[in-house]
């Protein structure tokens, strides 16, 4: 019996052999193009999804398929003992459309933070400094530091034990964060915008006391731009409306437009390195560099930062109205990294029936609707957009309430 145009066929057989628990619904997806994806039996939905901020370019890219054409005819992989070309050729792009001078390259978001965490600990050592101050609700990864980083209290006992060296203080307090530094620390590092956190963008004032502190007391200002980097808060990088400059940024989702590549930028002075202390099999990789030199030529020539930000004024036009007649709330974001809360808890619920409409949309938390479509979203899919999430707000929110 081989039945493959089932999605439930599918995510039967899926939850049998795929590790861990993750809550999916009963949707296998088969292919995507542009800013729809379609399942295995043949629905085609609009994603405000977008591979979770990932799909910069929309589905299936034609650049990035080109490029790993191209790359994997000529090298797939050489070892990180080798120099590559296209490893070496995205690392002098990304320096010099960031202004950073020095480039890790790796595969994700959380080996991107790795990374920079090492840094500050290399920055620290020697003079006792080995604390990072981090914020709460913030998100930085998976691996066991990262996820430390994080500080999720759920997380706090659940691979003990935990990574020691991190504290967090409220995100947007800065007298919490005076407090919390001292000669101890080694780094300070948040995210410009807090993404799985449900979209809240720090305050210039947060951000200009991070850096004095920093300054101060000559710790490194790391900020994790994973999400929000290349051009999707409608600007190259987010920390661009926080009037600061850090140390240390990383990216990684959007830069590979779907493929795995990730990069930690900092200057001349961050980069305590020596010879061995940081390495990985598949850093420097040529097939995710080639990627990653093609989406940043996209990005760049085709205006993608700009188009994000006039598209996100459109979408929020789009909320606002709908924000008029509808019980949603707190319309925040810029460019495409959006969200708004409902005004009872039901997300979730409000997920699935906009999925049983053709819409996808991701809830990072119980009221809280995140939307974060591919950066070549055009007017027309905003206002099918906005259809659709009228009737399905009917649907959730109707006068049965409970
Ligand atoms: C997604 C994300 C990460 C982790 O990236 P992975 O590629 O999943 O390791 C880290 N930081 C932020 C802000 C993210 O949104």
């Amino acid at each position: 019996m081989s039945i493959s145009n089932s999605n439930f066929e599918w995510a039967d057989r899926g939850r049998s052999v795929w590790m861990g628990g993750a809550v999916r619904p009963d949707l296998c997806i088969a292919s995507g193009s542009g800013v729809r994806l379609v399942d295995v039996e043949g629905r085609s939905y609009l994603d405000f999804v977008g591979g979770w901020a990932v799909s910069s370019l929309g589905h299936s890219p034609v650049a990035v398929s080109r490029a790993l054409e191209r790359q994997s005819r000529e090298l797939v992989h050489c070892s990180p003992g080798f120099w590559n070309r296209p490893g070496v050729e995205l690392a002098e792009s990304l320096a010099r459309l960031s202004g950073f001078d020095r480039v890790f390259l790796g595969c994700t978001g959380a080996e991107a933070n790795e990374c920079a965490i090492k840094l500050a600990r290399k920055h620290g050592a020697g003079r006792g400094a080995d604390r990072i101050v981090c914020t709460d609700n913030g998100f930085h990864g998976r691996t066991l530091a990262t996820m430390a980083a994080t500080g999720k209290p759920a997380w706090k006992n659940l691979f003990s034990p935990e990574m020691p060296g991190f504290v967090h203080v409220p995100f947007g307090n800065p007298d919490a964060l005076r407090e919390a530094m001292d000669g101890t620390v080694c780094a300070v590092m948040f995210e410009p915008v807090q993404g799985e956190g449900g979209v809240v963008p720090a305050s210039r004032e947060f951000a200009a006391t991070a850096r004095e502190l920093c300054d101060r007391q000559g710790a490194l200002l790391v900020l994790d731009e994973v999400q929000t980097g290349l051009g999707r808060c409608g600007t190259l990088f987010a920390f661009e409306r926080l009037g600061i400059r850090p140390d240390v940024a990383t990216l990684a989702k959007g830069l590979g437009a779907g493929f795995p590549v990730s990069a930690c930028l900092a200057t001349r002075d961050a980069d305590r390195f020596e010879p061995g202390d940081q390495g990985g099999t598949h850093t420097y990789h040529p097939l995710g560099a080639a990627v990653g030199s093609a989406v940043l030529e996209e990005i760049v020539g085709r205006n993608l930062v700009e188009h994000a930000a006039a598209m996100g004024s459109l979408l929020r036009t789009h909320l606002e109205a709908l924000a008029r007649r509808r019980g949603i709330a707190n319309l925040r974001g810029t460019g495409l990294l959006q969200a708004f809360d409902l005004d009872v808890p039901r997300a979730a619920d409000l997920v699935d029936a906009a999925r049983s409409r053709g819409l996808l949309l991701n809830s990072p938390r119980p009221s809280t609707i995140r939307l974060m479509p591919p950066l070549v979203v055009e007017p027309p899919d905003l206002v099918e957009f906005a259809e659709i999430l009228d009737a399905s707000l009917d649907q959730v929110l109707a006068p049965k309430e409970g």
